[in-house]
């Protein structure tokens, strides 16, 4: 029997304290669980705006750093730089039985992010999916790594010069925590905290929820893996210096 170690209604009271103006917490997909019902939340910043970027946490619920970054980003105005310019919608936990329980998996031992091309997903991964209503300029999902000694990410999309923007990101990230400069991580080949990704994902059987937002068109997905050894405070600060980083770099990008 798991035991709880975390709340997910004192994450959803952080977030709708900060959220104004329309900017409503939404609540959808009551998930039924033996424990207790969960709601799926989801919002969005700067409605309209030019370009979109989803971001998502907690899809692994051992992995609560991500899901403090969006805390954090709201409770430290770290959007004001793009409110004019970015349409944010934000996925805060998409696990939120794992959340609670801090373990990977949902209720029905699941791991969420494999089930991204399956016929009949889970109801988690159909809720993400369902935020693929409209075309994103870039993806960031956001996890953790208990084994690894420092950040690392993978990144994939339709632009091979986006490719310096990994770079951007762990010259941005370094200073608040190590890069992962392993030649092999997670069993992968990896290069200066870059995971080189080989595979073909058009033929790959399933998908983490990357490679459902490439088939969606998203110009750029980054998944970000910060190193849990680390206290929640440096883990969620890296994660806000990768998002900054990679809306700056497309700001800059798309306008010329
Ligand atoms: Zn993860």
């Amino acid at each position: 029997m798991n035991s709880k170690v975390k709340d997910i209604e004192t994450v959803y009271s952080r977030l709708s304290k900060q959220l104004h103006n329309g900017n409503m917490l939404h609540m959808e997909h009551e998930l039924e669980t033996s424990v207790k019902n969960y709601s799926l939340a989801k919002f969005v910043l700067g409605k309209g705006n030019r370009y979109k970027a989803l971001i998502s946490a907690g899809i692994h619920g051992d992995e609560p750093s991500g899901v403090e970054t969006i805390c954090s980003f709201l409770e430290n105005n770290r959007f004001e730089n793009f409110s004019d310019t970015w349409e944010l919608t934000i996925l805060p936990c998409l696990n939120p039985y794992g959340y609670e329980y801090g373990v990977r998996e949902n209720h029905r031992g699941e791991d969420l992010n494999r089930f991204f091309r399956h016929d009949s997903p889970p109801e988690e991964v159909r809720f993400a999916q369902s935020a693929f209503d409209k075309n994103y300029e870039l993806t960031i999902e956001l996890h953790e790594d208990s084994m690894t000694p420092g950040f690392y990410l993978y990144q994939k999309g339709t632009h091979q010069e986006d490719d310096i923007l990994g770079n951007k990101i762990l010259t941005a990230i370094k200073n608040v925590m190590p890069i992962n400069h392993n030649g092999e991580i997670d069993g992968h080949s990896a290069q200066g905290g870059i995971i080189i990704q080989q595979t073909d994902w058009t033929s790959m059987d399933w998908w983490p929820m990357a490679f459902y937002a490439l088939s969606k068109g998203t110009r750029r997905t980054l998944t970000l893996e910060t190193a849990t050894g680390f206290a929640m405070q440096t883990r969620a600060e890296a994660h806000l210096i990768a998002i900054d980083t990679a809306l700056k770099f497309y700001t800059e990008k798309l306008k010329s």
